[in-house]
């Protein structure tokens, strides 16, 4: 049964990716919550890339002396750029 597949740890690591960029499908956030269920490596460095990414936000913050600029922001062409190479990335793993 496909639901009980434990992902590897890259898999997984992708679908965390793909959740902050585009959202995941129920199967996928399933089958992530289930990894981090029993992976305590991915729980571990999930909440290492949240403090780096709040800490990247206010330094930013501090840099520019205010909320980050929509000038230092990724263009929609851009962003559309990588969820398409995420759903690609997630497709061949
Ligand atoms: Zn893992």
């Amino acid at each position: 049964m496909l639901i009980l597949n434990i992902l590897s740890c890259r898999k997984a690591t992708m679908l965390a990716a793909k959740k902050d960029q585009i959202g995941l499908s129920f199967l996928e956030s399933l089958q992530l919550k289930i990894h981090m269920l029993v992976c305590s490596v991915c729980r571990a460095a999930s909440r290492h890339i949240k403090i780096i990414e709040q800490a990247a936000q206010h330094a930013a913050e501090r840099i520019f002396d205010s909320p980050v600029s929509s000038e230092h922001k990724l263009s929609d062409q851009a962003k559309e750029t990588m969820k398409t190479a995420l759903r690609a990335a997630g497709k061949s793993l």
